[in-house]
């Protein structure tokens, strides 16, 4: 508010008490008052959406209004603008529950002095300022707390612009994502409901046509603040009211620097993980690759290509922007409410960053974890793994009294192959044997795992010897489809396995160290009935 001048909307249709208001505030010496008047509530709604008032004078019964429903209409209007009732309804009850209702006063015409009114509507201005300061800063520190507890930005952009569009009583605020190929999408939004809105909307306005919006944006200021379309000077911005955007604010969300270099950082240790320590046939051949892609592509919509050099240098970014506007109406935007805007994209940026890195470190973890559990030759899970799994699994199924199935199983000469083929031919053959016994297990539940140099192990859980031994066969076969040469084995012209199954029930009590004896000793002695064999505990089934 210009201290020298105090805008006022006077809504009253009695003539003679506008006359009198008129007259004893205008004959002001200071500060100057300027009054607009109008006669009805419905005029004083539109006056309201292209003027900036400092205070509202508002007359308790209208022709088109009566008693206390008329606050709440212009309440609405303008939520932050001091109200002050002036009425002949002398009525101490009415009084308290207007102010209830958020008016700054309640003047009883007849009694009021020039004085008594323009105090009344100087502290009015001053009590409503004091409010709304309040309300930013509440607003405010609910937005820290938010990104202080939660590092899901999601949910913090889709509280933030319930608030916001709460706050500025406009349609609909969202936020807009600028992705570096030219195009954007909507990522949080609040609309005012359609039974509150004054006409309905047929054709909202969406992410592809926010991305002109944007150009335009990108070309300007960091706030870019329209009241009219219609009326706006200029023609580029005529567009929007075939999306029904009357009115619009938008402010730019800049990606700052150290958003940049933190990203870098972390991208840095992912790339190092990735080429240091990952199995190098996960990062070809697993869907371990996907899945990381994904979760990378989820994390952060910017790559590292996308953020260019000469970027770099100017060390910030569009990252995107806030957009608040109304349908139908045009609105005046206050220079208080950029302000307080710009404080709140300033922790949006905070919460933008935080949740990146937080993303990337959630990845990193991800892939230690994984490190933690495979074979780093062959990607199947380890031998700290398998006992782990074999645990749990023994206990769950000594609790369900369902059985357990392992297979343990060991390529053929491999030394022989070794030493005919080369140390890293046999690390291939390795490999290509753990496929097949992947692709030979379907049930989520099963587990291969390389038990030690050349020998593999597989928890079948919930699996009788039926089963097992159907498995067992299947990687028989399929390893036999392979044709992995091996000239040198005894048995065969290709790599061959050596199997040894058990099954049973567990029992609560006992450990599962017995079942992983027992099945060594079926492969040792497959391994003596000449090898390529599976020994299995039912005599009857020894093939
Ligand atoms: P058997 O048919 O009785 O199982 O004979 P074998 O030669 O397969 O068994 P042995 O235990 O004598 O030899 C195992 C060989 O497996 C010796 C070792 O060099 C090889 N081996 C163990 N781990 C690896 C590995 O990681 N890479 C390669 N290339 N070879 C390995
Ligand atoms: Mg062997
Ligand atoms: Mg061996």
């Amino acid at each position: 508010m210009n201290t020298d001048i105090v805008k006022i909307l006077l809504i009253e249709d009695e003539i003679a008490d506008a006359d009198w208001l008129d007259e004893i505030l205008v004959e002001q010496d200071h500060p100057t008052v300027e009054i607009e008047h109008v006669k009805r509530l419905k005029e004083a709604v539109v006056s309201l959406s292209q003027n900036n008032f400092d205070a509202i004078l508002l007359d308790l019964s209208l022709p088109d209004s009566k008693g206390l429903e008329g606050i709440a209409k212009i309440k609405e209007k303008a939520p932050n603008t001091a109200i002050i009732v002036l009425t002949y309804l002398n009525d101490q009850n009415i009084a308290i529950e207007a102010l209830r209702q958020g008016v700054q006063d309640y003047l009883i015409k007849g009694k009021i002095t020039r004085e008594l009114l323009i105090r009344s509507i100087l502290y009015a201005i001053e009590r409503q300022k004091a409010e709304v300061k309040v309300r930013q800063d509440a607003l405010m520190k609910e937005m820290l707390d938010r990104i202080r507890q939660s590092l899901d930005l999601k949910e913090i952009l889709d509280s933030t612009v319930v608030e916001i569009r709460r706050f500025l009583a406009t349609d609909r605020v969202l936020f807009y994502r600028c992705e570096a190929n030219s195009t954007g999408e909507i990522i949080a939004e609040s609309i005012k409901p359609k039974e509150e809105q004054d006409l309905s909307t047929q054709s909202m306005m969406n992410s592809i046509d926010f991305f002109e919006l944007h150009s335009l944006l990108a070309q300007s200021d960091n706030i870019q603040a329209i009241e009219d379309v219609i009326a706006a000077p200029h023609e580029d911005v005529y567009f929007l009211a075939e999306h029904q955007i009357r009115s619009v604010l938008t402010l730019a969300i800049w990606r700052s620097s150290i958003v940049t270099e933190s990203l870098d950082a972390s991208n840095y240790l992912y790339n190092e993980i990735e080429e240091n320590f990952l199995p190098a046939n996960l990062v070809s051949t697993d869907n371990y690759r996907e899945n990381t892609e994904i979760n990378r592509s989820c994390s952060s919509k910017i790559t590292d290509s996308e953020i260019t050099n000469s970027e770099k240098q100017n060390s910030t970014r569009l990252w995107g922007m806030l957009v608040a506007h109304n349908f139908q109406t045009p609105r005046k935007w206050q220079d208080w409410e950029f302000d307080f805007l710009e404080k709140l994209t300033i922790q949006i940026t905070i919460a933008i960053q935080q949740s990146e890195l937080y993303r990337k470190l959630q990845d990193v973890n991800q892939q230690l974890e994984k490190l933690a559990i495979l074979d780093g030759l062959t990607g199947v899970a380890n031998r700290r793994y398998f006992d782990r799994i074999l645990h749990n699994e023994w206990q769950r199924l000594a609790r369900e009294q369902k059985p357990l199935s392992l297979i343990l199983c060991d390529i053929d000469y491999f030394k022989l192959y070794n030493d005919t083929y080369g140390h890293p031919a046999g690390d291939r053959c390795l490999q290509a044997v753990a496929k097949v016994l992947k692709t030979s297990t379907k049930r989520p539940a099963d587990l291969v795992a390389r038990y030690g140099g050349e020998e593999f192990a597989i928890i079948l859980p919930d699996t009788n010897t039926q089963g097992a031994l159907f498995v067992a066969n299947e990687i028989r076969r399929n390893l036999a489809q392979l044709k992995l040469v091996h000239k040198k084995s005894a048995i065969s012209q290709h790599i061959t396995l050596s199997i040894g199954i058990t099954t049973q029930i567990p029992l609560p009590k006992a450990s599962p160290h017995h079942l992983i004896a027992q099945t060594d000793n079926l492969l040792y002695q497959a391994k003596r009935q000449g090898r390529d064999c599976i020994a299995i505990n039912d005599p009857n089934q020894t093939t």
